[in-house]
């Protein structure tokens, strides 16, 4: 590869393999008031104030102390609470499981929690920020009220701008998410709910087109049928809309779904796109730890699985229902689903990751990509991707294309077909 020859300057991308502590934390709160339309999470309708919610929480604190004495949280920055609907927990149990993540993870930079409108009262927004939470992302979808309906949102568009502008004017970074190619929408109120999103003053914006989930309530109603509201056509398009008027109002686009202002981007959500080490909380939350790591959490709960000894990084999963994660403090009695990555499948997976950000695949990523799958499998696949004009290089990094990211499952899909075979699945044992 000719754009690397002189690789002198290149920190090796094999520090972050080995790295026993964590560089970012998730917990998941899988609690709604109410499923919307479309939605497949983990996530269960909860009367507001059930009290099977402080008894999920008082098992994460716990689980979190585990996770602090293992030293899986030593060089921990980045933190993330989602849902589910953190904010339905109210105010007492949220400081209470913010206080706790930041007492186990005292290195933090940024800690994010997740919010919908209908349960971002004042109390609530006023406790997360004096106990540490520097960012909230608000699950907005749409700023009109048709949209929000038909997709089984609890709030409305003028409940949804008063809470996003009170949580702007409290000084905590925020974050909107925003929904297209959904029912009712046409091209006209995307653009107004994007304009007055941006009239909002967030420094951050995520944008997704909607997917039609099997099993959930809005394909039970569509059948066999493939609306012409959510065609892959429409959804391009609407993404290139948002491309242009929040780029165009100041917000860079750094992930294929993902706008800031600058200093705004998220960092958490970027440690997952750059191969660095997370561990997950909660049920189906997910890890993607290091060889060291795993070992390290493998002595505290022995019902890992043994890992095998070509793996490199090891990607765990909660399968433990919430009612049983909140009846079992420790994380020796949790179930898990584990799969085992060898190095040439962590590289791929690597290199597959990074085409999701605007920057791209460094030097450093390349080299190693080449060390791990072999030079020439890398350049030929790097080729293909130039030749269908999916990725170009933007000095010496690899960056996805606009079109890369419109066909994302080609450019991906060519990079983890450089693994050899794929990850080996395992279980808790009883
Ligand atoms: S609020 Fe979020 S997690 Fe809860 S049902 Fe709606 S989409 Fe799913």
């Amino acid at each position: 590869m000719a754009r690397l020859a002189n690789d002198a300057h290149v920190v090796p991308w094999t520090a972050r393999l080995h790295a026993p502590s964590a560089s970012a934390l998730y917990v998941h709160l899988p609690f709604c008031v109410r499923k919307c339309a479309y939605c497949d999470f983990a996530s269960w309708e909860t009367p507001r104030g059930d009290e099977a919610m402080s008894r999920y929480v008082d098992a994460l604190c716990s689980q979190l102390k585990e996770a602090r004495d293992a030293g899986l949280l030593d060089a921990c920055e980045t933190a993330y609470v989602g849902g589910g609907t953190p904010t339905m927990l109210g105010a007492a149990d949220l400081a209470r499981l913010v206080r706790t993540m930041r007492d186990v993870a005292p290195y933090l930079r940024e800690l994010t929690c997740e919010a919908n409108p209908d349960s971002l009262d004042d109390e609530v927004l006023r406790t997360l920020a004096e106990a540490g939470v520097t960012r909230l992302s608000i699950g907005v979808q749409s700023l009109q009220d048709g949209e929000l309906a038909a997709l089984g949102r609890l709030h409305d568009a003028q409940r949804a701008e008063q809470r996003v502008a009170a949580a702007v004017a409290s000084g905590l970074d925020v974050s909107l998410d925003l929904m297209c190619a959904t029912p009712l929408q046409t091209d006209a109120n995307w653009a107004d709910t994007l304009r007055r999103a941006i009239d909002l003053g967030v420094g951050h914006i995520s944008v997704y087109p909607l997917q039609i989930e099997e099993g959930t309530p809005l394909a039970v109603r569509l059948g066999d049928d493939d609306p012409d509201w959510n065609d892959p056509a429409v959804q391009a398009h609407r993404m290139e809309m948002a491309e242009e008027l929040l780029t165009a109002a100041g917000l860079a686009r750094y992930e294929v779904a993902s706008y800031a202002r600058p200093g705004k981007a998220c960092r958490h959500n970027q440690a997952y796109w750059t191969g660095l080490p997370y561990l997950g909380l909660g049920t189906g939350a997910s890890s993607m730890l290091t060889a060291e790591g795993y070992e390290e959490l493998r002595r505290r709960w022995g019902r890992l699985p043994r890992r095998p000894d070509d793996a490199a990084r090891v990607r765990l999963t909660i399968s433990s229902a919430r009612t049983e994660v909140a009846q079992h403090g420790d994380l020796a009695s949790l179930d898990a689903d584990v799969e085992f990555l060898t190095e040439s499948q962590a590289a791929a997976e690597d290199l597959m990751l990074a085409m999701r950000m605007a920057r791209g695949a460094d030097p450093a990523l390349l080299l190693h990509a080449q060390h791990a799958l072999g030079t020439d499998a890398v350049d030929e696949a790097i080729a293909w991707c130039l030749e269908r004009k999916l990725a170009s290089w933007q000095g010496e990094r690899l960056a996805p294309t606009h079109e890369g990211w419109l066909l994302g499952n080609e450019l991906y899909g060519a990079l983890w077909d450089l693994a050899d075979g794929e990850p080996t699945s395992a279980q808790t044992t009883e």
